[in-house]
């Protein structure tokens, strides 16, 4: 049997009366299948042939109307695979698309019949509950216990191709009842929660609560006036003095604030991890280094303060910018600052992937004139033979390690070691965050000469700061 498409047409004589009929019959066996296939890959996908977003979305749409018509909760549970892109890149695609068929198929043994597996793409599942129990508590119990099941079902070891391999997941759970939210605000949400899920380090699982969506939209709100700061050039530098043994001015760091309209003063803690998550640490790092080149310019017309240096901190994610010479050699040119003058501090996270680049973008500006330092020195991981390799000028011991060098042996060993570490690859030691003479001294004891703290002077605007250098 197949399906047919039947066409009859009339054939008449000159007078117009009909003498036969023609009857066509087609095959259209292959334009259902079609039509078939084109069904399927609207609502399904095509690789674990479970449901797909769109579908997903539907049914979650008819659960909510009825779970608002039987007042009970339903579960939405958003299920995201720990390090799937390890498995992907290293073990080929075709094991991964298998990992991910079977990861589906494991989903399905895990519910009832009638709730639903879908896959939204890549490695990412929603498992929807529905009919759980008509009291809140026991709902989240029951999403809690069919979410311990799935952690256990998708951590089993998998054969794949010959291949063993291992796979955890992180779970965003939200419940849901009526039509108070939509469906996209429920996916949102347990999305959120998954979220936390790996934050927590993976292989667990979480609730969605308000709290967590206040964070999201703080953050948001964040997001949106840094951007706008940005345009409105609301940061201004605060300079720190640098000083050395002797106490006499050497140069000073250069830190970002940015004045709010309406918080004031935000210091860069509450900022630059966003700025460099969201790229804004680019706009923003330049306005920085163009600040702090201008204000070399504007020192070197003037003897008390023409010996200064500046150091700018510059994230790692600028710095690995593709184009991050080219910027600053522009920003020296243009402002006619003396790049013997600048320093640029980088820190160890910078040293985590490709090396090379990074050496060869420190040369360049280095043969300009530039210097480096390493920041938060010791809290990071550089390997040693690296470090022999970067053509830095400095290293800073970081102010957690200073902090207690009065009265953690070990912090003062750190520092201990740093010292001599920069003096066996002959470059320079700075202490940061030095806020008492006993620290000072310690420091002095141990052969660091050159200081930046509390003790000296605090991070302050350039008035002040031209105040307190003129002071000596
Ligand atoms: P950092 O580079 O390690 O800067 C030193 C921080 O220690 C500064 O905090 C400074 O105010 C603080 N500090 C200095 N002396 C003392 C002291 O004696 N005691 C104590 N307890 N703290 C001291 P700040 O200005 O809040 O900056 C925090 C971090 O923000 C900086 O750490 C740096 O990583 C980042 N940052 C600041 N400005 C910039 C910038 O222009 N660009 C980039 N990419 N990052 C920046
Ligand atoms: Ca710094
Ligand atoms: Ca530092």
């Amino acid at each position: 049997m197949f399906p047919q498409w039947l066409t009859i047409t009339t054939v008449k004589d000159d007078s117009g009366s009909p003498t036969h009929y023609v009857a066509c019959f087609i095959d259209i066996t292959l334009r259902k299948a079609a039509e078939e296939q084109i069904n399927s890959l609207a609502f399904y996908d095509p690789l674990t042939l479970l449901p797909n977003r769109r579908l997903m979305g539907d049914r979650l749409k008819q659960a909510l109307a009825s779970s608002a018509r039987s007042e009970k909760y339903g579960a939405l549970l958003f299920i995201d695979l720990d390090n799937f892109k390890v498995t992907n890149d290293t073990l080929g695609h075709t094991v991964g698309d298998l990992m991910l068929q079977e990861v589906g198929q494991r989903l399905v043994t895990c519910v009832r019949e009638g709730d639903t597996v879908a896959r939204l793409g890549g490695d990412e599942f929603v498992l929807m509950l529905e009919g759980l129990s008509g009291n809140r508590r026991e709902s989240a119990a029951q999403a809690k216990s069919v979410g311990e099941k799935v952690l256990a079902t998708i951590s089993q070891p998998y054969l794949l191709a010959g291949h063993h391999c291992r796979s955890t997941p992180s779970i965003g759970v939200t419940l849901f009842t009526d039509h108070m939210e939509t469906s996209d605000e429920l996916l949102k949400r347990a999305d959120l929660a998954m979220y936390e899920a790996k934050k927590a380090g993976r292989n667990t699982l979480r609730f969605f609560d308000p709290e967590m969506q206040a964070a999201v939209a703080t953050r948001a709100a964040l997001e949106a006036d840094l951007r706008n700061a940005v345009l409105c050039d609301q940061f201004k530098l605060f300079y720190q003095a640098q000083v050395d043994g002797e106490g006499i001015l050497t140069g000073v760091e250069a830190l970002v604030r940015w004045i709010h309209p309406e918080r004031g003063l935000v210091p860069p803690r509450d900022f630059i991890g966003l700025a460099e998550e969201t790229g804004l640490i680019l706009p923003l790092g330049h306005w920085v280094l163009q600040a702090a080149c201008a204000q070399l310019t504007n020192w070197s017309l003037r003897p008390e303060m023409s010996q200064l240096a500046i150091s700018v901190n510059v994230s790692a994610h600028q710095f690995r910018q593709k184009e991050f010479v080219e910027q600053v050699l522009a920003v020296i040119a243009r402002t006619g600052a003396n790049p013997r003058r600048l320093k640029i501090e980088l820190t160890e996270s910078l040293l985590v992937d490709d090396v090379e680049a990074v050496i060869a973008k420190m040369t360049e500006l280095k043969a300009n004139g530039v210097g480096f330092s390493l920041d938060d020195f010791g809290t990071g991981y550089s390997s040693l033979s690296y470090l022999k390799r970067l053509p830095l000028d400095q290293l800073k011991i970081d102010q957690s390690f200073v902090r207690d060098i009065l009265v953690d042996p070990n912090d003062a060993a750190i520092a201990k070691m740093v010292i001599v570490l920069a003096e066996s690859l002959g470059l320079t030691v700075i202490a940061e965050g030095v806020e008492t003479q006993a620290q000072r001294d310690f420091l002095a004891g141990q052969g660091c000469h050159a200081y930046q703290g509390y003790l000296f002077s605090r991070p302050i605007p350039i008035e002040e700061f031209e105040i307190f250098a003129r002071r000596g």
